[in-house]
C-alpha cells in the first residue's frame, strides 16, 4: 500500500486533518482503530480521548492562542454538521465561574473575545442563581466572576463530530483503515516512510511520501512516532463520573450550559476547579450528568505504557477521586439525585507550552505531528486539523500568531525539577 500522506490516528485532530488535505488534492490514508466499547479489552492504541459523547465548546480562552482556535472551529459547527448530515453540536450556552483571585486574567479573556466580536455575558451571583436555580454556586475563596455566552456554546459529541469529519473526507477521496500503527521508519535515501500496521490481526506495511501523527495523548506509547523521536507530552489521568438523570430531573436539568469553575487559590485536593455537562443521552439510551475536574494533585500522571492501559480498561476512578466528583457535583447541581453513578477513565495531555503542537518534527517536512489538546483540544480541532494540513502540504501559514507558538518539542533528557517542565498541578488550571 502506498499513500501521499498518512494520518497516523482517526480522532478529533487526524480527522479534521484528513478532510483538510484530501479536499486539497492530496493522496491520504488515515490509519486508526475503532473506539473499544465500554467492557472490550483493547490495546493502547485504540483508547482515544473523543470516545464519549460531550465535550464543552465555548470561543471564550484562556488565552489568545486558544480562544482563536475555539472561536474559528466553533463558527463552523454548523456548517460542518449541514455538510456531512450528522449533528453533533447543541447550542446550550456555556458558563465559567472565574475565581476573583484571577481577575486581571478575566478582564484580559474578555477584553480578547470584545476584539474578536465574541458575545459574553458577566452576569453576577444573583442573576445566575435566578437564570439557572438548579445550579449551585461553588464557595472558591473571595466568590467567582460569571462568563455567559449564549451563542455557538454548548457541547459537541465527539465521536458524531469525528465520523462527521472523516465522512467528509471519504468524499474528497480520503481513505480509512481500521487498525493501528506500530512503527514508523525511513525508507532510506528516497526521503520516504515505511509504516508497519496491524488490522484485525493482519500486519502490513505502507509507504508513504509524508506522514501526520495525530495520535493523541498517548503519542509517545502507542509506535505512532519513529524510535527515538519522543515528544515532550505529559498523559494525565482525566477522572469523570457520570450521573444518571431519570425523566423528572431531565426537563429542569437540561436548561443548565455548560460550567467550568477555575478556582486559582488551593494548591491541593480541595482546589474546586471542575467542569460539568448538563444531561447528555448516552448510545444505551440513558440521560447522564457527566463531571470532572481541573488539575489538582490527585489527577495522577501517567508514565509508563502498563500504567496507562490500565487506566483506561479499568474505567475506575480512584475513591479519592470519585469523593471530590460526588461533592463537588453536590455543590453545583444540589437538586440532582442521582438513579446511579458510574465512572468514566480517559486521558489528557499537556504541552509545556500549553499550546498544541502543530509543525513538522526536528524540520523535517516528512514527519508533522499534530498533538497536545491540554485536556480541550475537541472544540478547537477543525481549525487545528487545519493548520496541520497547511503544514503537511507547505502551504503558507495563515493563522494571526506564529507557528513557533505551535512548534514541536521533544522530550527533555532531564525530568523533575530543573527540567524546565511546568507544573501542571499548580493552579489556576485554565478553562477545560
Ligand atoms: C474526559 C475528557 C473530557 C474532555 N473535555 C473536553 C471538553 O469539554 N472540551 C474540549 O474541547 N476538549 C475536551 N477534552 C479534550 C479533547 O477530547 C482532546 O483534546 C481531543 O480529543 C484531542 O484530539 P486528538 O486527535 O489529539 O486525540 P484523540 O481524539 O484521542 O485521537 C487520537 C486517536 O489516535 C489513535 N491512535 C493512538 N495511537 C495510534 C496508533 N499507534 N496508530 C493509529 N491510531 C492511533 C487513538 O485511538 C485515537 O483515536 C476532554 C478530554 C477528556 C479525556
Amino acid at each position: 500500500m502506498r499513500a501521499d500522506v498518512v494520518v497516523v490516528g482517526a480522532g478529533m485532530f487526524g480527522s479534521a486533518a484528513a478532510k483538510y488535505l484530501a479536499r486539497a488534492g492530496a493522496d491520504v490514508l488515515v490509519i486508526g482503530p475503532e473506539s473499544p466499547g465500554r467492557d472490550a479489552a483493547a490495546p493502547l492504541a485504540a483508547y482515544g480521548a473523543h470516545s464519549d459523547e460531550a465535550r464543552i465548546v465555548r470561543r471564550l480562552g484562556w488565552d489568545r492562542l486558544w480562544g482563536t482556535l475555539d472561536a474559528r472551529s466553533a463558527d463552523r459547527l454548523p456548517a460542518l454538521e449541514a455538510e456531512s448530515g450528522i449533528d453533533f453540536f447543541t447550542e446550550c450556552g456555556a458558563l465559567a465561574l472565574m475565581g476573583k483571585g484571577v481577575r486581571d486574567r478575566t478582564r484580559e479573556m474578555l477584553r480578547l473575545c470584545d476584539a474578536a466580536d465574541v458575545a459574553v455575558e458577566e452576569v453576577s451571583e444573583a442573576a445566575l442563581r435566578r437564570e439557572f436555580p438548579d445550579l449551585g454556586l461553588p464557595p472558591v475563596v473571595g466568590g467567582t466572576d460569571g462568563l455567559l455566552e449564549r451563542r455557538s456554546a454548548g457541547y459537541l459529541n465527539p465521536r458524531r463530530m469525528v465520523r462527521a469529519q472523516l465522512a467528509l473526507a471519504a468524499r474528497a477521496g480520503a481513505r480509512l483503515v481500521r487498525g493501528a500503527v506500530t512503527a514508523v521508519r525511513e525508507a532510506g535515501p528516497s526521503g520516504a516512510w515505511i509504516l508497519h500496521a496491524e488490522s484485525d490481526g493482519t500486519e502490513f506495511t505502507v509507504e508513504a511520501e509524508k506522514v501526520l501523527v495525530a495520535s493523541g495523548a498517548l503519542v509517545n506509547r502507542t509506535g505512532a512516532l519513529p524510535a527515538g523521536r519522543e515528544l515532550d507530552v505529559q498523559a494525565y489521568t482525566e477522572p469523570n463520573l457520570l450521573l444518571e438523570v431519570d425523566e423528572g430531573q431531565l426537563e429542569r436539568l437540561r436548561s443548565l450550559p455548560t460550567v467550568v469553575v477555575v478556582d486559582p487559590e488551593d494548591a491541593g485536593n480541595d482546589n474546586l476547579s471542575a467542569y460539568l455537562l448538563p444531561p447528555v443521552r448516552y448510545p444505551d439510551g440513558t440521560w447522564y450528568l457527566r463531571i470532572g475536574r481541573g488539575m489538582q494533585p490527585l489527577v495522577r500522571e501517567l508514565r509508563t505504557a502498563a500504567e496507562s492501559l490500565s487506566w483506561c480498561s479499568a474505567q475506575t476512578v480512584t475513591r479519592e477521586q470519585a469523593l471530590f466528583l460526588r461533592n463537588m457535583t453536590r455543590t453545583l447541581v444540589p437538586s440532582l439525585e442521582p438513579v446511579s453513578v458510574r465512572s468514566a477513565c480517559c486521558v489528557v495531555d499537556k504541552t509545556p507550552t500549553r499550546s498544541p503542537y502543530i509543525g513538522a518534527l526536528d524540520g523535517d517536512e516528512g514527519l508533522s505531528v499534530v498533538v497536545g489538546g491540554n485536556g480541550h483540544g475537541a472544540r478547537g480541532s477543525d481549525e487545528i486539523g487545519r493548520l496541520a494540513a497547511t503544514v503537511v502540504l507547505g502551504e503558507a501559514w495563515d493563522f494571526p500568531l506564529p507557528p513557533e507558538l505551535f512548534a514541536p518539542r521533544r522530550e527533555p533528557r532531564t525530568t523533575g525539577p530543573g527540567s524546565g517542565r511546568p507544573d501542571y498541578l499548580t493552579p489556576p488550571f485554565g478553562l477545560c
